[in-house]
Protein backbone atom coordinates (compact mmCIF):
# COMPACT_ATOMS: atom_id res chain seq x y z
CA UNK A 1 0.00 0.00 0.00
CA UNK A 2 2.71 2.19 1.17
CA UNK A 3 4.27 1.91 -2.83
CA UNK A 4 0.92 2.89 -4.33
CA UNK A 5 0.89 5.77 -2.07
CA UNK A 6 4.18 7.30 -2.45
CA UNK A 7 5.22 7.54 0.69
CA UNK A 8 8.29 6.41 2.11
CA UNK A 9 7.98 4.43 5.73
CA UNK A 10 10.05 7.34 7.21
CA UNK A 11 7.69 9.82 6.09
CA UNK A 12 4.33 7.77 6.90
CA UNK A 13 5.82 7.05 10.81
CA UNK A 14 6.20 11.10 11.52
CA UNK A 15 2.87 11.69 9.72
CA UNK A 16 0.73 9.12 11.06
CA UNK A 17 1.65 10.10 14.93
CA UNK A 18 0.65 13.60 14.05
CA UNK A 19 -2.14 12.29 12.47
CA UNK A 20 -3.26 9.69 15.39
CA UNK A 21 -3.00 11.86 18.43
CA UNK A 22 -4.95 14.59 16.04
CA UNK A 23 -7.73 12.40 15.31
CA UNK A 24 -8.05 11.08 18.90
CA UNK A 25 -8.02 14.70 19.60
CA UNK A 26 -11.33 14.77 17.68
CA UNK A 27 -12.76 11.48 19.26
CA UNK A 28 -15.66 12.11 21.45
CA UNK A 29 -15.16 10.23 24.47
CA UNK A 30 -17.96 8.08 26.09
CA UNK A 31 -18.51 9.79 28.88
CA UNK A 32 -19.61 8.17 31.77
CA UNK A 33 -23.68 8.18 31.38
CA UNK A 34 -25.65 5.46 32.46
CA UNK A 35 -29.39 5.40 32.83
CA UNK A 36 -31.89 3.29 34.71
CA UNK A 37 -34.81 3.92 31.74
CA UNK A 38 -36.33 0.51 30.59
CA UNK A 39 -38.20 -0.28 27.55
CA UNK A 40 -37.91 -2.74 24.34
CA UNK A 41 -35.24 -1.20 22.08
CA UNK A 42 -35.18 -2.62 17.94
CA UNK A 43 -32.89 -1.09 16.01
CA UNK A 44 -33.21 -1.71 12.24
CA UNK A 45 -29.80 -1.70 10.48
CA UNK A 46 -26.39 -2.58 12.02
CA UNK A 47 -24.36 -1.04 10.04
CA UNK A 48 -22.54 2.49 11.04
CA UNK A 49 -25.64 4.33 12.29
CA UNK A 50 -27.13 1.55 13.44
CA UNK A 51 -24.60 -0.97 15.53
CA UNK A 52 -22.77 2.39 16.61
CA UNK A 53 -26.20 3.39 18.61
CA UNK A 54 -26.30 -0.15 19.97
CA UNK A 55 -23.00 -0.27 21.28
CA UNK A 56 -23.63 3.14 23.23
CA UNK A 57 -26.97 2.21 24.54
CA UNK A 58 -25.49 -1.67 26.04
CA UNK A 59 -23.05 0.67 27.84
CA UNK A 60 -25.46 3.58 29.43
CA UNK A 61 -28.32 1.69 29.91
CA UNK A 62 -28.47 -0.50 33.02
CA UNK A 63 -30.71 -2.93 31.63
CA UNK A 64 -30.58 -2.49 28.38
CA UNK A 65 -33.12 -4.73 25.93
CA UNK A 66 -32.04 -4.01 22.43
CA UNK A 67 -32.55 -6.24 19.56
CA UNK A 68 -30.56 -5.57 16.10
CA UNK A 69 -32.33 -6.77 12.65
CA UNK A 70 -30.27 -7.01 9.93
CA UNK A 71 -29.49 -9.84 7.72
CA UNK A 72 -25.63 -8.87 6.22
CA UNK A 73 -23.44 -11.72 6.76
CA UNK A 74 -20.39 -8.67 6.73
CA UNK A 75 -19.97 -5.58 8.17
CA UNK A 76 -17.96 -2.68 5.43
CA UNK A 77 -15.94 0.23 5.79
CA UNK A 78 -17.77 1.74 2.54
CA UNK A 79 -15.33 4.26 2.21
CA UNK A 80 -12.98 2.25 1.42
CA UNK A 81 -14.44 1.11 -1.65
CA UNK A 82 -13.25 4.38 -3.32
CA UNK A 83 -9.32 3.22 -2.22
CA UNK A 84 -10.09 -0.17 -3.25
CA UNK A 85 -11.10 1.33 -6.41
CA UNK A 86 -7.68 2.92 -7.13
CA UNK A 87 -5.27 0.04 -5.78
CA UNK A 88 -4.85 1.76 -2.53
CA UNK A 89 -6.70 -0.66 -0.09
CA UNK A 90 -6.92 -4.73 -1.13
CA UNK A 91 -10.26 -5.84 -1.07
CA UNK A 92 -9.79 -7.89 2.09
CA UNK A 93 -9.25 -4.48 4.16
CA UNK A 94 -12.67 -3.12 4.19
CA UNK A 95 -14.80 -5.74 6.27
CA UNK A 96 -15.15 -8.06 9.19
CA UNK A 97 -17.51 -10.79 9.73
CA UNK A 98 -20.76 -8.96 11.38
CA UNK A 99 -20.81 -12.24 13.79
CA UNK A 100 -17.14 -10.63 14.89
CA UNK A 101 -18.74 -7.39 15.27
CA UNK A 102 -21.88 -7.74 16.77
CA UNK A 103 -21.24 -7.78 20.80
CA UNK A 104 -22.70 -11.28 21.94
CA UNK A 105 -25.03 -9.78 24.64
CA UNK A 106 -27.25 -8.07 21.96
CA UNK A 107 -30.34 -10.08 20.79
CA UNK A 108 -29.32 -10.41 16.61
CA UNK A 109 -31.93 -11.15 14.12
CA UNK A 110 -30.20 -12.11 10.87
CA UNK A 111 -33.17 -10.81 8.84
CA UNK A 112 -34.54 -7.63 6.50
CA UNK A 113 -37.50 -5.88 8.24
CA UNK A 114 -39.86 -5.66 5.06
CA UNK A 115 -42.60 -3.74 6.85
CA UNK A 116 -43.26 -1.54 9.92
CA UNK A 117 -46.74 -0.40 11.61
CA UNK A 118 -45.51 2.60 13.17
CA UNK A 119 -49.20 2.81 15.29
CA UNK A 120 -49.19 -1.02 16.54
CA UNK A 121 -45.32 -0.37 17.12
CA UNK A 122 -44.65 -3.36 15.37
CA UNK A 123 -41.94 -4.85 12.81
CA UNK A 124 -42.47 -7.56 10.34
CA UNK A 125 -39.12 -9.20 9.03
CA UNK A 126 -38.48 -11.13 5.96
CA UNK A 127 -39.14 -14.30 7.73
CA UNK A 128 -42.39 -13.07 8.99
CA UNK A 129 -41.46 -12.54 12.77
CA UNK A 130 -43.29 -9.93 14.25
CA UNK A 131 -41.52 -7.83 17.07
CA UNK A 132 -43.21 -5.65 19.11
CA UNK A 133 -40.72 -2.92 20.54
CA UNK A 134 -41.51 0.44 22.90
CA UNK A 135 -38.92 2.61 20.66
CA UNK A 136 -37.52 1.71 17.33
CA UNK A 137 -34.45 3.40 15.93
CA UNK A 138 -34.55 3.43 11.90
CA UNK A 139 -30.85 2.94 10.54
CA UNK A 140 -31.01 0.77 7.71
CA UNK A 141 -28.96 3.13 5.16
CA UNK A 142 -29.58 3.29 1.64
CA UNK A 143 -31.55 1.42 -1.01
CA UNK A 144 -29.53 1.36 -4.34
CA UNK A 145 -31.47 1.71 -7.37
CA UNK A 146 -29.27 0.37 -10.35
CA UNK A 147 -33.15 -0.39 -12.51
CA UNK A 148 -33.75 3.64 -12.57
CA UNK A 149 -31.54 3.50 -15.19
CA UNK A 150 -33.23 2.89 -18.23
CA UNK A 151 -30.90 -0.14 -19.80
CA UNK A 152 -29.09 -0.78 -16.82
CA UNK A 153 -29.91 -3.18 -14.23
CA UNK A 154 -27.07 -4.65 -11.26
CA UNK A 155 -26.42 -8.19 -13.55
CA UNK A 156 -24.80 -5.25 -16.01
CA UNK A 157 -22.55 -3.84 -13.27
CA UNK A 158 -18.48 -3.96 -15.25
CA UNK A 159 -20.20 -4.80 -18.48
CA UNK A 160 -19.27 -2.17 -21.14
CA UNK A 161 -16.93 -0.76 -18.95
CA UNK A 162 -19.96 0.52 -16.81
CA UNK A 163 -18.04 0.61 -13.35
CA UNK A 164 -19.55 2.33 -10.53
CA UNK A 165 -17.67 2.34 -6.24
CA UNK A 166 -20.82 2.16 -4.60
CA UNK A 167 -20.93 -1.83 -4.70
CA UNK A 168 -18.20 -3.95 -3.19
CA UNK A 169 -17.39 -6.00 -6.41
CA UNK A 170 -17.67 -2.78 -8.18
CA UNK A 171 -15.21 -1.34 -6.64
CA UNK A 172 -12.94 -4.32 -7.29
CA UNK A 173 -14.40 -4.30 -11.22
CA UNK A 174 -13.30 -0.35 -11.66
CA UNK A 175 -9.50 -0.74 -10.33
CA UNK A 176 -9.35 -3.49 -13.08
CA UNK A 177 -10.89 -1.31 -15.13
CA UNK A 178 -9.16 1.81 -14.10
CA UNK A 179 -5.70 -0.08 -15.21
CA UNK A 180 -6.76 -1.67 -18.39
CA UNK A 181 -8.55 2.03 -19.34
CA UNK A 182 -4.85 4.18 -18.40
CA UNK A 183 -3.13 1.68 -20.70
CA UNK A 184 -5.57 1.80 -23.99
CA UNK A 185 -6.62 5.21 -23.58
CA UNK A 186 -9.97 6.62 -25.08
CA UNK A 187 -12.49 8.79 -23.53
CA UNK A 188 -13.38 8.48 -19.25
CA UNK A 189 -17.11 9.73 -18.64
CA UNK A 190 -17.82 10.53 -14.87
CA UNK A 191 -21.18 10.89 -13.31
CA UNK A 192 -22.98 11.68 -10.12
CA UNK A 193 -27.02 11.19 -9.85
CA UNK A 194 -30.19 13.37 -8.96
CA UNK A 195 -30.79 11.65 -5.80
CA UNK A 196 -29.35 12.04 -3.02
CA UNK A 197 -26.44 9.79 -2.94
CA UNK A 198 -24.08 8.33 -0.15
CA UNK A 199 -20.80 10.80 0.16
CA UNK A 200 -21.52 12.75 -2.66
CA UNK A 201 -17.62 13.16 -2.51
CA UNK A 202 -17.02 9.85 -4.54
CA UNK A 203 -17.78 10.47 -8.03
CA UNK A 204 -15.62 13.18 -7.96
CA UNK A 205 -12.91 11.13 -6.04
CA UNK A 206 -12.74 8.35 -8.64
CA UNK A 207 -12.47 10.56 -11.46
CA UNK A 208 -9.10 12.61 -10.25
CA UNK A 209 -7.80 9.56 -8.80
CA UNK A 210 -8.17 8.16 -12.66
CA UNK A 211 -6.27 11.14 -13.78
CA UNK A 212 -3.21 11.09 -11.25
CA UNK A 213 -3.13 7.59 -11.91
CA UNK A 214 -2.78 8.06 -15.57
CA UNK A 215 -0.34 10.77 -14.97
CA UNK A 216 1.64 8.53 -12.77
CA UNK A 217 1.64 5.71 -15.90
CA UNK A 218 2.42 8.58 -18.08
CA UNK A 219 -0.43 7.89 -20.51
CA UNK A 220 -2.41 11.33 -18.95
CA UNK A 221 -2.01 12.32 -22.67
CA UNK A 222 -4.02 9.66 -24.18
CA UNK A 223 -7.21 9.47 -22.10
CA UNK A 224 -9.92 12.38 -22.24
CA UNK A 225 -11.56 13.05 -18.85
CA UNK A 226 -15.44 14.71 -18.40
CA UNK A 227 -17.43 15.09 -15.34
CA UNK A 228 -21.02 15.53 -15.25
CA UNK A 229 -22.97 16.52 -12.06
CA UNK A 230 -26.97 16.54 -11.99
CA UNK A 231 -26.51 20.21 -9.44
CA UNK A 232 -26.16 23.26 -10.17
CA UNK A 233 -22.47 23.52 -9.06
CA UNK A 234 -19.67 21.21 -8.54
CA UNK A 235 -20.00 21.20 -4.65
CA UNK A 236 -22.02 23.21 -2.47
CA UNK A 237 -20.03 24.44 0.51
CA UNK A 238 -18.44 27.50 -0.40
CA UNK A 239 -14.96 27.63 1.62
CA UNK A 240 -13.74 24.25 -0.38
CA UNK A 241 -15.31 25.43 -3.89
CA UNK A 242 -12.81 27.65 -5.31
CA UNK A 243 -9.82 25.14 -4.97
CA UNK A 244 -12.10 22.06 -6.23
CA UNK A 245 -12.71 23.98 -9.49
CA UNK A 246 -9.33 25.07 -9.77
CA UNK A 247 -8.43 21.39 -9.73
CA UNK A 248 -10.43 20.42 -12.20
CA UNK A 249 -9.32 23.24 -14.75
CA UNK A 250 -5.75 22.28 -14.04
CA UNK A 251 -6.24 18.73 -15.05
CA UNK A 252 -8.04 19.53 -17.68
CA UNK A 253 -10.91 18.03 -17.06
CA UNK A 254 -14.50 19.77 -17.90
CA UNK A 255 -17.34 19.98 -16.06
CA UNK A 256 -20.56 19.70 -17.26
CA UNK A 257 -23.93 20.80 -14.79
CA UNK A 258 -27.30 20.06 -14.31
CA UNK A 259 -26.76 16.50 -16.04
CA UNK A 260 -28.23 13.52 -14.85
CA UNK A 261 -28.00 9.97 -16.25
CA UNK A 262 -30.90 8.84 -18.15
CA UNK A 263 -29.55 5.48 -19.51
CA UNK A 264 -26.59 3.25 -20.27
CA UNK A 265 -26.50 1.20 -22.94
CA UNK A 266 -23.64 -0.96 -22.24
CA UNK A 267 -23.26 -2.90 -25.90
CA UNK A 268 -22.93 0.09 -27.88
CA UNK A 269 -20.99 1.85 -24.84
CA UNK A 270 -23.23 4.97 -24.90
CA UNK A 271 -24.63 6.61 -21.74
CA UNK A 272 -27.66 8.90 -22.83
CA UNK A 273 -28.06 12.20 -20.38
CA UNK A 274 -30.16 14.94 -19.83
CA UNK A 275 -29.20 18.52 -19.46
CA UNK A 276 -31.97 20.90 -17.96
CA UNK A 277 -32.06 24.31 -17.79
CA UNK A 278 -34.08 27.18 -16.84
CA UNK A 279 -34.89 30.02 -19.09
CA UNK A 280 -36.99 32.61 -17.27
CA UNK A 281 -39.95 29.98 -16.22
CA UNK A 282 -39.39 27.71 -18.59
CA UNK A 283 -37.62 24.50 -17.98
CA UNK A 284 -35.59 23.32 -21.08
CA UNK A 285 -34.57 19.75 -21.24
CA UNK A 286 -32.03 18.86 -23.98
CA UNK A 287 -30.79 15.10 -24.44
CA UNK A 288 -27.45 14.09 -24.84
CA UNK A 289 -25.78 10.58 -26.12
CA UNK A 290 -22.32 10.44 -25.17
CA UNK A 291 -19.82 7.47 -26.47
CA UNK A 292 -17.42 6.16 -23.65
CA UNK A 293 -14.15 4.09 -23.08
CA UNK A 294 -14.95 3.86 -19.54
CA UNK A 295 -17.63 5.23 -17.78
CA UNK A 296 -17.90 5.56 -14.00
CA UNK A 297 -21.70 6.59 -12.96
CA UNK A 298 -23.32 6.87 -9.41
CA UNK A 299 -26.95 4.96 -9.11
CA UNK A 300 -30.02 6.72 -8.22
CA UNK A 301 -30.58 5.80 -3.73
CA UNK A 302 -33.37 5.70 -2.01
CA UNK A 303 -34.11 5.05 1.57
CA UNK A 304 -35.34 1.52 1.85
CA UNK A 305 -38.93 0.56 0.14
CA UNK A 306 -40.38 -0.16 3.97
CA UNK A 307 -40.01 3.42 4.72
CA UNK A 308 -42.17 4.96 1.95
CA UNK A 309 -44.77 1.99 2.56
CA UNK A 310 -45.03 2.41 5.89
CA UNK A 311 -45.47 6.32 5.60
CA UNK A 312 -42.49 7.46 7.70
CA UNK A 313 -41.16 9.63 4.71
CA UNK A 314 -41.62 13.04 4.24
CA UNK A 315 -42.63 12.78 1.09
CA UNK A 316 -46.37 10.69 1.70
CA UNK A 317 -45.49 7.88 0.12
CA UNK A 318 -45.54 9.78 -3.58
CA UNK A 319 -42.13 10.35 -4.62
CA UNK A 320 -39.65 7.19 -3.97
CA UNK A 321 -36.71 9.41 -4.58
CA UNK A 322 -37.49 11.36 -1.57
CA UNK A 323 -38.49 8.53 0.59
CA UNK A 324 -36.27 9.82 4.19
CA UNK A 325 -37.07 9.33 7.47
CA UNK A 326 -39.22 12.71 8.32
CA UNK A 327 -36.92 13.07 11.47
CA UNK A 328 -36.54 16.50 13.31
CA UNK A 329 -33.02 17.39 12.08
CA UNK A 330 -32.09 18.60 15.63
CA UNK A 331 -32.82 15.92 17.60
CA UNK A 332 -33.56 13.14 14.91
CA UNK A 333 -36.47 12.28 16.38
CA UNK A 334 -39.29 11.34 14.04
CA UNK A 335 -42.33 13.96 12.95
CA UNK A 336 -45.02 12.43 13.52
CA UNK A 337 -43.80 9.48 16.07
CA UNK A 338 -42.14 10.38 18.74
CA UNK A 339 -41.08 6.77 20.12
CA UNK A 340 -39.18 6.58 16.67
CA UNK A 341 -35.61 7.83 16.30
CA UNK A 342 -33.46 7.60 12.68
CA UNK A 343 -30.14 8.31 11.82
CA UNK A 344 -27.29 7.81 9.22
CA UNK A 345 -28.04 7.78 5.75
CA UNK A 346 -32.17 6.78 5.61
CA UNK A 347 -32.56 10.46 8.14
CA UNK A 348 -34.31 12.88 5.86
CA UNK A 349 -31.84 15.29 7.10
CA UNK A 350 -30.51 18.11 4.79
CA UNK A 351 -26.65 17.25 5.42
CA UNK A 352 -24.46 15.04 3.60
CA UNK A 353 -24.65 11.00 3.56
CA UNK A 354 -21.40 10.56 5.19
CA UNK A 355 -20.58 8.03 8.51
CA UNK A 356 -18.54 10.93 8.98
CA UNK A 357 -22.19 12.84 9.93
CA UNK A 358 -23.43 9.27 11.56
CA UNK A 359 -20.64 9.64 13.84
CA UNK A 360 -21.34 12.64 15.37
CA UNK A 361 -25.51 12.03 14.89
CA UNK A 362 -24.71 8.57 17.05
CA UNK A 363 -24.30 10.08 20.37
CA UNK A 364 -27.67 12.80 20.06
CA UNK A 365 -29.87 10.11 18.99
CA UNK A 366 -28.58 7.83 21.93
CA UNK A 367 -28.84 10.46 24.25
CA UNK A 368 -32.67 11.94 22.78
CA UNK A 369 -33.72 8.09 22.93
CA UNK A 370 -32.97 7.79 26.73
CA UNK A 371 -34.81 11.08 27.65
CA UNK A 372 -37.65 9.87 25.90
CA UNK A 373 -37.70 6.77 27.69
CA UNK A 374 -37.41 8.51 31.12
CA UNK A 375 -40.57 10.40 29.64
CA UNK A 376 -37.88 13.98 29.97
CA UNK A 377 -37.60 16.66 27.28
CA UNK A 378 -34.63 15.31 24.39
CA UNK A 379 -31.68 18.19 24.67
CA UNK A 380 -29.49 17.04 22.87
CA UNK A 381 -29.40 19.10 19.17
CA UNK A 382 -27.16 17.64 16.09
CA UNK A 383 -25.50 20.71 14.14
CA UNK A 384 -25.74 18.77 10.89
CA UNK A 385 -21.46 18.23 10.97
CA UNK A 386 -20.50 16.09 8.20
CA UNK A 387 -16.96 15.33 6.59
CA UNK A 388 -16.24 14.58 2.65
CA UNK A 389 -12.29 13.92 2.47
CA UNK A 390 -12.04 14.60 -1.16
CA UNK A 391 -9.10 12.37 -2.77
CA UNK A 392 -7.48 15.12 -4.79
CA UNK A 393 -4.18 12.54 -5.74
CA UNK A 394 -2.37 9.55 -4.61
CA UNK A 395 -1.01 11.97 -1.59
CA UNK A 396 -3.74 14.30 -1.01
CA UNK A 397 -6.89 15.19 0.31
CA UNK A 398 -9.09 18.51 0.28
CA UNK A 399 -11.20 17.58 3.88
CA UNK A 400 -14.40 18.91 3.56
CA UNK A 401 -16.29 19.49 7.52
CA UNK A 402 -19.00 21.34 7.47
CA UNK A 403 -22.33 21.87 9.03
CA UNK A 404 -26.12 22.41 8.39
CA UNK A 405 -25.49 26.32 7.57
CA UNK A 406 -22.42 25.09 4.78
CA UNK A 407 -19.75 26.95 7.05
CA UNK A 408 -16.59 25.15 7.60
CA UNK A 409 -15.87 23.01 10.93
CA UNK A 410 -12.85 21.98 11.18
CA UNK A 411 -11.18 19.07 13.53
CA UNK A 412 -7.70 20.02 12.74
CA UNK A 413 -6.94 21.94 16.02
CA UNK A 414 -3.90 23.85 13.89
CA UNK A 415 -4.43 27.25 12.38
CA UNK A 416 -1.60 27.05 10.20
CA UNK A 417 -3.02 24.78 8.32
CA UNK A 418 -4.68 25.52 5.14
CA UNK A 419 -7.84 23.75 4.91
CA UNK A 420 -9.25 24.72 1.90
CA UNK A 421 -6.52 23.15 0.00
CA UNK A 422 -5.71 19.79 -0.63
CA UNK A 423 -3.57 18.24 2.49
CA UNK A 424 -0.95 15.07 2.85
CA UNK A 425 -1.71 14.96 6.55
CA UNK A 426 -4.86 15.07 5.25
CA UNK A 427 -4.24 11.93 2.99
CA UNK A 428 -2.71 10.35 5.78
CA UNK A 429 -5.89 10.50 8.42
CA UNK A 430 -7.92 9.09 5.46
CA UNK A 431 -6.04 6.14 4.32
CA UNK A 432 -4.41 5.19 7.59
CA UNK A 433 -6.62 6.39 10.25
CA UNK A 434 -10.81 6.40 9.96
CA UNK A 435 -10.69 2.66 9.24
CA UNK A 436 -9.24 1.43 12.34
CA UNK A 437 -11.35 4.47 13.78
CA UNK A 438 -14.32 2.75 12.41
CA UNK A 439 -13.68 -0.63 13.29
CA UNK A 440 -12.38 0.00 16.96
CA UNK A 441 -13.57 3.24 17.68
CA UNK A 442 -17.02 3.70 16.37
CA UNK A 443 -18.63 0.70 16.06
CA UNK A 444 -17.57 -0.50 19.81
CA UNK A 445 -18.92 2.94 20.88
CA UNK A 446 -16.04 4.51 21.99
CA UNK A 447 -15.49 7.33 19.50
C1 LIG B 1 -18.18 4.50 -2.41
C2 LIG B 1 -18.48 5.11 -1.06
C3 LIG B 1 -17.62 6.06 -0.54
C4 LIG B 1 -17.88 6.63 0.69
N1 LIG B 1 -16.98 7.53 1.18
C5 LIG B 1 -17.18 8.05 2.41
C6 LIG B 1 -16.22 8.92 3.00
O1 LIG B 1 -15.16 9.18 2.42
N2 LIG B 1 -16.45 9.42 4.23
C7 LIG B 1 -17.59 9.11 4.92
O2 LIG B 1 -17.75 9.57 6.05
N3 LIG B 1 -18.55 8.30 4.38
C8 LIG B 1 -18.37 7.76 3.16
N4 LIG B 1 -19.30 6.91 2.62
C9 LIG B 1 -20.65 6.83 3.22
C10 LIG B 1 -20.80 5.90 4.44
O3 LIG B 1 -20.36 4.61 4.12
C11 LIG B 1 -22.26 5.89 4.84
O4 LIG B 1 -22.69 7.22 5.02
C12 LIG B 1 -22.48 5.14 6.16
O5 LIG B 1 -22.13 3.79 6.00
C13 LIG B 1 -23.94 5.27 6.59
O6 LIG B 1 -24.21 4.47 7.69
P1 LIG B 1 -25.65 3.76 7.83
O7 LIG B 1 -25.59 2.95 9.08
O8 LIG B 1 -26.72 4.74 7.66
O9 LIG B 1 -25.73 2.78 6.59
P2 LIG B 1 -24.84 1.45 6.33
O10 LIG B 1 -23.50 1.61 6.98
O11 LIG B 1 -24.93 1.24 4.89
O12 LIG B 1 -25.62 0.32 7.13
C14 LIG B 1 -26.96 -0.04 6.84
C15 LIG B 1 -27.21 -1.44 7.41
O13 LIG B 1 -28.62 -1.69 7.34
C16 LIG B 1 -28.83 -3.00 6.83
N5 LIG B 1 -30.14 -3.03 6.17
C17 LIG B 1 -30.48 -2.52 4.96
N6 LIG B 1 -31.78 -2.73 4.73
C18 LIG B 1 -32.27 -3.37 5.82
C19 LIG B 1 -33.57 -3.87 6.18
N7 LIG B 1 -34.62 -3.76 5.37
N8 LIG B 1 -33.71 -4.48 7.36
C20 LIG B 1 -32.66 -4.60 8.20
N9 LIG B 1 -31.41 -4.16 7.93
C21 LIG B 1 -31.24 -3.55 6.75
C22 LIG B 1 -27.65 -3.25 5.89
O14 LIG B 1 -27.41 -4.64 5.75
C23 LIG B 1 -26.51 -2.52 6.61
O15 LIG B 1 -25.82 -3.39 7.49
C24 LIG B 1 -19.05 6.27 1.40
C25 LIG B 1 -19.92 5.29 0.89
C26 LIG B 1 -19.63 4.70 -0.33
C27 LIG B 1 -20.57 3.63 -0.87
Amino acid sequence: MLEQTGINRREFLKYAAVAGSLSFLNTQKAEAFSSNAKGRIVIIGAGAAGLSLAARLRKWLKKPDLTLIDPADRQFYQPGFTLIASGVYQPGEVWKKQEDCIPKDIRWIKEAVVAVDPVANRVTTSGNQKIDYDFLVIAPGIQIHWDWIEGFDYSKLGQGNAHSIYDFQGAQKTWQAMQEFSRTGGKGVYTDTYTKHKCGGAPKKICLLTEHYTRKQQTRETVDLHFYTASKQLYDVPYFTPRLLDIYAERHIPINLTTRVKGIDTAAKQVYLEKTETVGDQKIITPIKEDYDFLHFTPPMSAPDFVRQAGLDSADGTVPEQSWVAVDKETLIHKNYPNIIALGDCAGIPTSKTSAATRMQVPIAGKNLIALMEGKEPTERYDGYAACPIVTDYGHVLMCEFDYSKERKSSFPFSWMNASQELRLAWLVKVYMLKPLYFYGMLKGKA
